[in-house]
C-alpha cells in the first residue's frame, strides 16, 4: 500500500528538531532509518501528517568513550556499530547483536536509537541494552533526562519516551575487563526477527559467578530481564546444573504469543535454550 500524504521536514540542529516536534504535536513522527516506521506507514498502521527526518543532525551520530562510559549517538546505524573498533574491543556484545539484525540493507539504514525507541519486543537492541545496563538520554522542550534501560520498555510499542522527546544518546558503562558476553538468537531465516533470543553478560571471580545479567527478546510484550535466573547463579560455580536451573527460571518469566514462529510452548522452550547457549558461551569468554 501507499502511505497517506505527509509533509517532510529536515531540521539541521537538535533544538530545531525539538521545536518542530513541539509545534507539530501528535501529527508528527520522527524518521530515523525508516525500517520500522515506513513499513507501518505503508500498511497505514501509522498515518503521520508530518515526518521529521533526524538524518542531518550530526550531534546524534558517533561512538565515543567518555570516562567509564561508551556513548553512542541515537542515529548511529547498525553497520557503524558492527565496524566500530571501540565496540569490538570494549563492548563486543553490541557488535554480536547488531550482526544478527536482519540483512545488510536494514543494517545500513536502521539506527540504534530507532531500534530502541520503536518499542518492538522483536527488536534485538532492547535486550542487549538491558544486559549491558545501558541508559538513554531523552531531550525535549523541558530539557534533558537520562533514564535506565531497565524500566524504559513499558509494553509493545510503548516506552518511557514522552511526546515531544527525542532519544539523543545511548550510554553504556564500559564492561569491566574479563566480562564474558553472548547474544544467542534463534531465527527461522536471514532477515527474520527472533523466535527467541538471550543476551548475557557474566563475570567470574574465584570460581563463582560474581555478576550476571540475562535479558530475553521476543518472548513477552517487552524485552525482559530474567532476574530470578540471575539471582540463582550469583556466588556459585557455573556448572551444567546451575545453567539448567537458570534456563528453567528464565522460561518462567516468558509470556510469548503464538504466531508463525511457533506456539507458546515452543517459544518458551527456545528462550530457555537460548539462555543456556548464551550462558555457556559467555562463560567460555569470561576471565576465570
Ligand atoms: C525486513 C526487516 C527485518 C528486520 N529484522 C530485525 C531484527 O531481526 N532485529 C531488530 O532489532 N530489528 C529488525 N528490524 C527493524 C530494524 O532494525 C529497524 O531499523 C529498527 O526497528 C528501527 O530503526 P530505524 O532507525 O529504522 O527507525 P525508524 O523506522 O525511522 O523509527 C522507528 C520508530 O522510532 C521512532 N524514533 C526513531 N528514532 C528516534 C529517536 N532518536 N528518538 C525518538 N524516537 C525515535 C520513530 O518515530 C518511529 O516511531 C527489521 C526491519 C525490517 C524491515
Amino acid at each position: 500500500m501507499i502511505p497517506r500524504p505527509f509533509e517532510y521536514h529536515v531540521p539541521r540542529t537538535l533544538p530545531e528538531a525539538i521545536a518542530l516536534l513541539g509545534e507539530l504535536g501528535d501529527e508528527a513522527k520522527l524518521l530515523a532509518g525508516g525500517h520500522s516506521l515506513l513499513p507501518m506507514m505503508k500498511l497505514r498502521f501509522a498515518e503521520p501528517g508530518h515526518l521529521i527526518d533526524l538524518g542531518k543532525l550530526s550531534e546524534l551520530k558517533g561512538i565515543r568513550e567518555v570516562a567509564s562510559e561508551i556513548r553512542i549517538g541515537a542515529m548511529t546505524t547498525e553497520n557503524e556499530l558492527i565496524w566500530s573498533t571501540l565496540l569490538q574491543a570494549k563492548c563486543p556484545l553490541i557488535v554480536e547483536g547488531a550482526r544478527q539484525i536482519s540483512d545488510p540493507q536494514v543494517r545500513y539504514r536502521g539506527t540504534l536509537g530507532g531500534d530502541i525507541s520503536h518499542g518492538d519486543p522483536g527488536n534485538d537492541h532492547p535486550a542487549l541494552m538491558l544486559a549491558l545496563d545501558a541508559s538513554f538520554v531523552l531531550a525535549g522542550g523541558q530539557g534533558e533526562r537520562v533514564v535506565p534501560a531497565d524500566g524504559f520498555f513499558l509494553g509493545t510499542y510503548m516506552t518511557l519516551l514522552e511526546p515531544g522527546e527525542i532519544m539523543t544518546e545511548i550510554r553504556i558503562p564500559v564492561p569491566q575487563a574479563g566480562t564474558g558476553s553472548c547474544y544467542a538468537k534463534l531465527k527461522r531465516k536471514t532477515g527474520d526477527f527472533a523466535t527467541a533470543a538471550a543476551a548475557v553478560t557474566l563475570r567470574m571471580s574465584n570460581g563463582a559467578v560474581s555478576d550476571v545479567r540475562i535479558a530475553l527478546t521476543n518472548v513477552a510484550p517487552t524485552a525482559l530481564r530474567a532476574a530470578a535466573a540471575e539471582q540463582s547463579l550469583l556466588g556459585k560455580p557455573l556448572d551444567e546444573a546451575a545453567i539448567a536451573e537458570a534456563a528453567r527460571l528464565a522460561m518462567d518469566v516468558c509470556e510469548p504469543v503464538a504466531d508463525l514462529r511457533g506456539d507458546i510452548e515452543y517459544k518458551t522452550a527456545m528462550a530457555g535454550e537460548m539462555t543456556r547457549r548464551a550462558l555457556t558461551t559467555a562463560y567460555s569468554r569470561a576471565a576465570h
